[in-house]
């Protein structure tokens, strides 16, 4: 099992209740892995026999009808699990749903659903011992600013004027844009883009694992002369290492992922290799803060950028904030949807300042969660 961090502070878990919630949205966004046309996501809320509550989330963007399966591995066997003993910490919480689950996942090839479900309780866990201890997460975790650098992640590559228009006056200092299939077919939104932010500002693509293995070299040439700071997921990450070497030495920009590796033992594999110069876990879909903190702190001793990856409600966004303070890394930066996204934006009230997305001191993740609203996006499960 994976290297876990915890603190001590005693948990008697009474309810671990999953929220399914459909929100629709007015302009579809057309991805790689399918159409968006409403925001879904997954909260989770721990009641401690204290009465203590904590939030989380767990990833569920893809497939579109997955939120429902990975509510019902929280309702029906995380959440009897943790009712029926106590543990010594979050940590240990984590370690313990992973080892009581790993024969289920293993036969059911379901470590992906399983690992998220996890991470979503894990951060809810974390939240209610920040507020326990009346300290912000990113400071419970030895981080030294509650400031985090953002980058802002357009679902679309072209067409996105406006939008950049609007993240350039929000404080917006690097821009990342969607491309798929030939790299001709978007080029033009990346010069256009580039010309928009002036040299000052990063730009980078996301291929989101859409280039053939044979071509991506090609592709990544199309780009060297606009100066960008990662090409990510050019090809799929189980491609063979073999594959990503021969990627990274013909590719003149610089290579990032990790929105899909789900264990620490992947990251370690990738990191051992050098291929990527960023990675980026998503704490929603592996770790939480008890896999994801030790894991952000193997990456930046390896000298990668630790750019978490993430596309959330207001607790996932908050979680990879804190997770990223927590790792006091000069060049990391955390991805933030600039697309207007319902389960995050109308339920944050954190600011942001040049850029930076500002935690404050509001204990645990400081998400305050208005549950009459939130109630009327919930969907029923049978
Ligand atoms: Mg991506």
């Amino acid at each position: 099992m994976a290297e876990f961090f915890d603190l001590a502070s005693e948990l008697n878990i009474a309810s671990v209740d999953p929220w399914v919630l459909r929100i629709p949205i007015a302009e579809p966004v057309v991805t790689p892995m399918g159409v968006v046309d409403s925001a879904i996501a997954l909260f989770v809320k721990v009641t401690e026999k204290s009465g203590e509550t904590g939030w989380g989330e767990v990833w569920c963007n893809f497939p579109r009808y997955g939120a429902a399966h990975r509510a019902t591995i929280v309702s029906k066997t995380l959440a009897p699990f943790l009712q029926s003993r106590s543990f010594a910490g979050p940590g240990q919480a984590w370690d313990a749903m992973h080892r009581a689950s790993h024969i289920l996942a293993l036969q059911s090839g379901e470590n992906g659903p399983i690992s998220a479900a996890i991470a979503g309780v894990d951060i809810a866990l974390w939240d209610l011992v920040g507020k326990r201890l009346n300290q912000p997460l990113w400071q419970l975790l030895g981080g030294r600013s509650d400031k985090v650098s953002c980058y802002a992640s357009l679902g679309r590559a072209g067409g996105g004027e406006a939008l950049i228009e609007q993240g350039l006056q929000r404080g917006f200092k690097a821009f990342k844009l969607r491309v798929w299939d030939d790299v001709d077919k978007h080029l033009t939104a990346y010069v256009n883009a580039r010309k928009q932010i002036g040299d000052d500002c990063e730009l980078m693509a996301d291929a989101n694992s859409s280039w053939p293995q044979d071509r991506a070299a090609d592709m990544s040439q199309r780009f060297a002369g606009l100066n960008m700071s990662w090409i990510e997921e050019a090809i799929p990450v189980d491609a063979p290492t073999a594959v990503w070497q021969d990627l990274a030495q013909r590719s003149p920009v610089k290579l990032a992922g990790g929105e899909n590796m789900l264990s620490r033992e992947a990251f370690e594999q990738h990191i051992a290799t050098g291929v990527f110069a960023v990675l980026q876990p998503d704490m929603c879909k592996w770790g939480g803060f008890s896999g994801g903190v030790p894991l952000a702190r193997c990456i930046v001793a390896s000298g990668a950028r630790f750019c978490p990856h993430i596309f959330s409600g207001t607790p996932g966004l908050l979680a990879s904030g804190h997770l990223l303070a927590s790792a006091n890394t000069a060049d990391g930066s955390l991805e933030y949807g600039i697309e207007y996204n319902p389960p995050r934006d109308d339920f944050i009230t954190h600011a942001f300042e040049d850029g930076k997305l500002v935690l404050g001191d509001a204990p645990g993740l400081g998400v305050v969660l208005d549950e009459e609203r939130l109630a009327t996006y919930r969907v029923r499960l049978a």
